[in-house]
């Protein structure tokens, strides 16, 4: 396709042909009609035809850029993964999305944001695939597309559905947590720039000597925390649908380059047997007085993908991308995703995604996966080692890389992951954490959000804030008795 700088060059079409005309079909005689002959019309009518591919069920509408990875602080006592030593700088790629709006929604919205990260090392690609909150609805995967239905379209209005979102979180009192990030502040940042990111999940680091420890992994926005209002963001949405990419695009075009500290946080696995919650529950922080975090380095975005659509679009994350010295944890949903993300990527770009430009490794590759759609890469260079194992020096296994053994027991049931479970200390330690502004906003954004809702839902869930505290349940009547005095 021509270039700006290259637009006196001779179009062709897609074989390489030089096109004589591109203003005219072929038709019989000046009045038509076209001739099925013309395959240069065929060729951009089909083209144009096949130019969408599935948007992602979750997380359709994104923002990205690509950067760099710098570590600073030291712990290769914790891990031999070669991307987190002191001094290391790591080509990535970032993008941002909201959750539940189709690709065309409007980027000011409350919303959940993504926070997904990509980083190129020399052992392979590590995809950190977190948000802008450290905790998350559901602690279960099995509740995930519920949920996500309960975010979307309802079946017979076509409509986004209040009632549906509250009466699953009211009986879902593990979401409390998320729901009261959701409607504060920082539910509404102003940019991608002006929020933090959170891997969310526990983590694992290990070293050579086989030593693992979890991990949870911060970034911390260099530019503060910056958020609208309902009313702030209703009134730039009129303005603009496309916010997000004007600001995060428009900033690093002008050399203003966006910058996140990375923190993580530690604990031992005897630590994680003392707690009295769940260290792998993805609906929980780890408290920082008792797990500071640590700075280990920065991020920042440096460069504006050359074609979004190649770039942003075809960038294909997943939880199962680790590289040695990192690992995963027993936490549900993060083994729920591992499966999820990579299996939406196979269905939305096909087979070879990862052979794409901007998912592949930058470090060399060498595995036996063959055929199929797209297989657009050459073989290895010995083309008698197409199986494994082979006597024609194809590549192998290599146990240096092998993860320690990770102990696990009990039997295996379906354990019910609300029974003990304690959902409202958490949500009552941030709650505590606003001032009057901040709650004030809180409780008439809730109200907000539940207009037209049936009462005995609303009830039920301003009973789970009352139990978070008293005044957070009070507050949300009084809002939404301004709003409506019948209520
Ligand atoms: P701390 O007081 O040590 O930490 C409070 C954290 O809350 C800070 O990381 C701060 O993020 C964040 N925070 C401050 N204001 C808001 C807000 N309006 N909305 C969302 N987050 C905010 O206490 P704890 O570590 O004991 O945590 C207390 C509560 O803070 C938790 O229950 C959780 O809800 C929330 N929180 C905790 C985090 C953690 O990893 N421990 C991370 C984020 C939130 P920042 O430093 O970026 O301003």
């Amino acid at each position: 396709m021509p270039q700006q700088d290259d637009r006196n060059s001779r179009l062709t079409t897609t074989a390489g042909a030089p096109v004589a005309d591109n203003q005219n079909s072929l038709t019989a005689g000046d009045r038509g009609p076209v001739l099925l002959q013309d395959w240069q019309l065929i060729e951009k009518l089909a083209h144009q035809n096949r130019e969408r591919i599935p948007e992602r069920v979750v997380h359709a509408k994104g923002w990205g850029a690509h950067g760099m990875l710098r570590i600073t602080g030291d712990i290769s006592h914790l891990t031999c993964a070669k991307v987190l030593q002191q001094g290391t700088e790591t080509p990535m790629i970032a993008r941002f999305s909201t959750v539940a709006g189709e690709m065309g929604a409007a980027d000011h919205e409350r919303d959940v944001r993504g926070f997904a990260l990509k980083f190129y090392t020399e052992e392979g690609n590590w995809d950190l695939v977190g948000n802008n909150t450290p905790v998350f609805f559901v602690r279960d995967p099995i509740k995930f597309p519920d949920f996500i239905h309960t975010q979307k379209r309802h079946p017979r209005t076509n409509l986004r559905s209040a009632t549906a979102m509250w009466d699953f979180w009211s009986l879902s009192p593990e979401s409390l947590h998320q729901v009261t990030i959701l409607f504060s502040d920082r539910g509404l940042p102003v940019s991608p720039m002006h929020m933090n990111g959170y891997g969310s999940h526990t983590y694992s680091l290990w070293n050579d000597d086989g030593d693992r420890v979890w991990i949870k992994f911060h970034f911390k926005t260099s530019q503060g925390h910056r958020h609208y209002t309902n009313a702030e963001a209703e009134e730039v949405m009129g303005r603009t649908r496309e916010g997000y990419q004007e600001a995060l695009f428009g900033a690093i075009e002008e050399g203003n380059y966006p910058r996140w500290i990375v923190q993580v946080q530690v604990m031992t696995e005897a630590q994680a047997g003392e707690l009295p919650f769940n260290p792998f529950d993805v609906t929980k922080v780890w408290p920082h007085a008792d797990f500071p975090p640590i700075e280990i380095g920065v991020l920042e975005l440096n460069r504006n993908p050359d074609n979004y659509f190649a770039e942003i679009e075809q960038l294909a994350f997943s939880p199962s991308n680790v590289v040695r010295g990192i690992g995963h944890s027993p936490d549900r949903m993060l083994q729920g995703r591992i499966f999820a993300y990579a299996d939406a990527h196979r269905y939305r770009l096909g087979t070879h995604y990862e052979a794409l430009p901007v998912n592949r490794p930058r470090c060399p590759m060498h595995h036996y996966h063959r055929d199929g759609a797209m297989r657009f890469f050459g073989d290895m260079p010995n083309a008698d080692a197409y199986y494994e194992p082979n006597s024609f020096g194809g590549p192998v296994e290599d146990r240096s890389f092998a993860e320690p053994p990770l102990q696990i027991e009990g039997p295996a049931s379906r354990f019910d992951h609300r029974d003990g479970n304690d959902d409202f200390s958490q949500p009552r330690a941030l709650f505590l954490l606003f001032d009057d502004g901040q709650k004030a906003r809180l409780f008439a954004n809730i109200a907000a959000a539940m207009s037209g809702v049936p009462d005995a839902i609303a009830e039920r869930q301003i009973e789970l804030f009352r139990r978070v505290h008293p005044d957070f349940g009070a507050g949300v009547c009084a809002a939404l008795d301004a709003l409506d005095p019948q209520f």
